[in-house]
């Protein structure tokens, strides 16, 4: 059965072919560590590592790198505003490399918990200068590139390619068609190699250059990872959708330009995930991360199954009560897998349905990584009286090498779950503080609270000794 994937470069489906048999190449662009991660972002880093999961259930060998974006990341994606590490250092009184350590320990504790394979070399911008500086120089001699006001721009006159993938209309925004932005550019869509202190006098990351000391543009530092670690040309590569327009578009001219041959085969980009009808970003309000979701008693592996649950070209609406849904189904599979877990001894097979089954879920991983119909096929192998709870439980861990929801630990998780519902200590605090409003006849309050430890999973009892309350 071959691999569907629809390919944004060429706006369709198409069967997978490595460039090198049996193995991958993959690369997928990183966190921003100024920040925790929100859950958007950790919703494209499940839906790569999906992907990846179903490289290797198809038996190849997948070589992964993502970066780590320690330095160069402006508020806006094209050169405008400040540097998002200098800013949050600036906010939180430390330097730009504390932040950067703190966020990234923070990123990959968060991919753990996700259950996300971590990457063959998950590395750091500000390690690879020397790449990005020899990518710069190749560009240069090649004519791509001008200089301006002290920074090094790609010049995309030259490269009459660009914006393929993103179908941008370039002579639409010929400098004088918009607001000029910075006015050393040539063409608005012209991007920064290499910034030198004449952008910003404050920069505290800084490396000597044979274009003045100063710091790499954003874009550049994918382009001269994935090639240090992939070669020039390689398979796949991942992002988020806003990633299309700016990110993605710049990086494949500057790789290709500086090669003079094709980069990626594949592109493939995640949908966001939505709050109050909008991508959820750090700037903006409903800004959640996975450990505000555990707060919530929504565990990671919940969150994981809440994305499994959209295709991953479909934007996904978040909110507690969607959540909560994707909770109780999770909680019915959980209990349904410890259940035939226990009950292993008892066999029954049917050749025909376990291949029937079988074949259905691989068509529908290798249509375009189609989760959500993958999951149902998981449903109906539960439900099946077809086979016995030993096949069952067989199947279902084979299919969870893609899901990654640590089926094979479900008691486990049943158990840490339990175990973390109960902070006992906030249960009474929140208790004497319900007593103290309903003796102040603070209904409103009173009921809140209420609420508050339903949520929590925690169900009260008003009884003349006072008030009593049990884990749901
Ligand atoms: P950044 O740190 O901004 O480069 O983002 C890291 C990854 O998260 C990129 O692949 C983005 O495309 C992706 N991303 C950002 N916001 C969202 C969102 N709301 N939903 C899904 N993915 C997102
Ligand atoms: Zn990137």
């Amino acid at each position: 059965m071959s691999l569907s994937l629809y390919n944004t470069y060429t706006r369709n489906k198409e069967d997978f072919k490595p460039i090198h048999d049996g193995e991958v190449g993959l690369y997928t662009c990183g966190l921003t560590v100024y920040n925790y991660a929100h859950i958007g972002n950790l919703r494209t880093y499940i839906f790569e590592d999906i992907l990846k999961r179903v490289l290797l259930y198809d038996g190849y060998k997948v070589k992964h790198v993502m970066n780590i974006t320690d330095i160069g990341h402006l508020t806006s994606d094209a050169d405008s505003g400040e540097d998002k590490m200098v800013m949050e250092a600036r906010k939180e009184g430390k330097t730009v490399w504390e932040i950067a350590d703190f966020y990234t320990k923070a990123f990959e504790r968060d991919l753990k918990k996700l259950n996300i394979l971590p990457p063959d070399h998950h590395v750091k911008a500000t390690e690879h200068i020397t790449q990005m500086i020899d990518l710069i120089k190749r560009l240069e001699e090649r004519g791509y590139t001008y200089i301006a006001d002290g920074n090094v721009y790609f010049d995309i006159s030259k490269f009459p390619e660009y914006g393929k993938m993103a179908n941008l209309d370039v002579n639409a925004l010929k400098p004088g068609a918009r607001i000029q932005v910075d006015a050393a550019k040539k063409n608005p869509l012209d991007f920064v190699l290499w910034f030198t202190k004449s952008k910003f006098s404050d920069q505290e990351m800084k490396w000597d250059s044979p274009w003045g000391r100063g710091y790499p543009g954003w874009h550049v530092e994918c382009s001269a990872i994935s090639m240090c670690y992939l070669g020039e040309q390689f398979d796949i590569h991942c992002g988020g959708i806003d990633h299309i327009p700016v990110h993605h578009t710049n990086e494949i001219a500057q790789s290709e330009a500086a090669t003079g041959k094709k980069w990626v085969n594949y592109w493939l980009h995640g949908e966001f995930l939505v709050f109050n009808e909008e991508k959820m970003s750090k700037s903006k309000g409903g800004f959640l991360t996975l450990e505000s979701l555990e707060d919530k008693g929504f565990t990671p592996m919940m969150y994981r199954y809440f994305c499994l649950g959209a295709h991953y070209r479909q934007p996904l609406s978040f909110s507690d009560e969607a959540m909560k849904t994707a909770k109780s189904a999770y909680n019915r599979l959980i209990n349904k897998v410890i259940e035939i877990g226990k009950n292993r001894d008892s066999s029954k097979t049917n050749e025909s349905f376990i291949k029937q089954v079988i074949d259905e879920f691989k068509e529908k991983i290798n249509n375009d990584l189609n989760m959500p119909e993958a999951l149902a096929v998981m449903w109906k192998v539960l439900r099946s009286n077809e086979i016995g709870d030993k096949e069952k439980y067989e199947i279902i861990l084979d299919f969870d090498r893609v899901f990654g929801l640590e089926l094979d630990k479900a008691e486990e998780m049943l158990k840490t779950q339990a175990e973390k519902k109960v902070d006992v200590a906030l249960v009474e605090k929140l208790i004497a503080e319900r007593e103290e409003a309903r003796k102040q006849k603070n209904w409103k309050r009173s009921d809140e609270i209420r609420e508050q430890l339903n949520e929590l999973g925690i169900e009260i009892r008003d009884e003349a000794g006072g008030t009593y309350w049990r884990i749901k």
